[in-house]
């Protein structure tokens, strides 16, 4: 049994370019590279989810252009089956400035078609949640789409995760729709106000999500792993090396869809959260974000070598 996630997030183009400096206003400058690749926090966590084993469909929208056939291609690959309603509107790009020498970045993202998901768009893929095991979502997309999937979720049985990302004020009334709330150390701090630096912060901040309501919460702790507290007891699941570390954006995405896939399995909390961090591990040692997630087999490798 494979087992079946259902998502709902976003999809965008992410266009790096590399300069020494940005350009002034009225300014044109040479770059000194570029890279057109796939990106979106909702994409990425579905490209996870399949390449870790599950039945994936994702629920977004995309415009009619090139960077929607990227979507679509990255699908294809990965086996993830798209939901997907299409308009004039474009589909989302990121414009990420990469500095030479410092590696700082300054990013403008236009959410584009994906900013136009609606409560309506999400009841007309209502049977596609319904029919899920896990359902997952970000914050990417309008929030009142994200807390209609939720409640969708909620009402048909199927396990709930909210990775609050990015991290924005939310309404109390959205704790109580999560089975699993999965913030990063950032993430966590904003909306609890508990900074979280340790394993003892870790697990304030998760107690305090449960406080509000979620039923379990996961911390992701960069290179510490993460901090599973499933409403009683915290568990500390160290971070999984699988060799040099290249790149970690998209560690938290490979995390999520990862963990999501293996709740649907029917693998407990804390042996999916394991799988979570081990996929995450691969993941940091491979560059780009889509591309660098790793297979149910590749992650079932480096567990079977722990
Ligand atoms: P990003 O925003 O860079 O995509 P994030 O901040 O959302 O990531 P993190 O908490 O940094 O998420 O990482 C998610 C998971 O990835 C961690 O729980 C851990 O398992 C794994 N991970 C992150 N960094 C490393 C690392 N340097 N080595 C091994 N595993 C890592």
């Amino acid at each position: 049994m494979a087992g079946r996630v259902s998502i709902l997030g976003v999809f965008v183009a992410d266009l790096t370019f590399r300069a020494d400096r940005q350009p002034s206003i009225g300014e044109t400058l040479l770059g000194t590279g570029f890279a057109l690749g796939p990106g979106g926090k909702g994409s990425n966590q579905a490209v996870a989810a399949a390449r870790a084993g599950a039945e994936t469909v994702i629920i977004t929208r995309l415009g009619r252009d090139m960077f929607a056939d990227m979507a679509d291609e990255i699908w294809a690959e990965a086996g993830v089956r798209g939901a997907v309603m299409r308009g004039a509107t474009p589909t989302g790009a990121a414009h990420i400035y990469v500095e030479n020498g410092s590696g700082d970045n300054a990013i403008i993202i236009y959410p584009g078609a994906a900013g136009e998901i609606s409560v309506a768009d999400v009841e007309s893929q209502r049977v596609e949640i319904e029919h899920s095991d896990v359902f997952i979502t970000q914050l990417e997309q309008p929030l009142k789409a994200a807390i209609a999937a939720l409640e969708i979720a909620k009402a048909a049985g199927v396990t709930t995760i909210l990775n609050p990302a990015p991290a924005r004020a939310l309404p109390q009334e959205i704790y109580p729709l999560c089975d699993y709330v999965t913030p990063n150390e950032t993430e966590a701090e904003q909306l609890t106000g508990i900074k979280v630096v340790d394993i003892p912060s870790a697990t304030q901040a998760a107690e305090r999500f449960c406080d509000l309501g979620a039923k379990g919460a996961i911390i992701t702790l960069g290179a510490q792993g993460a901090l599973l507290f499933d409403g009683k007891e915290a568990r500390h699941v160290p971070a999984v090396v699988a060799g040099e570390v290249v790149e970690t954006t998209g560690a938290g995405d490979a995390f999520n869809g990862s963990f999501a896939a293996a709740l649907a399995r029917g693998l407990d909390p804390l042996a999916a959260t394991g799988f979570g961090c081990a996929a995450a591990g691969i993941s940091v040692t491979r560059p780009g974000t889509a591309p660098s997630m790793p297979t149910r087999a590749e992650i079932e490798a480096l567990l079977s070598t722990l």
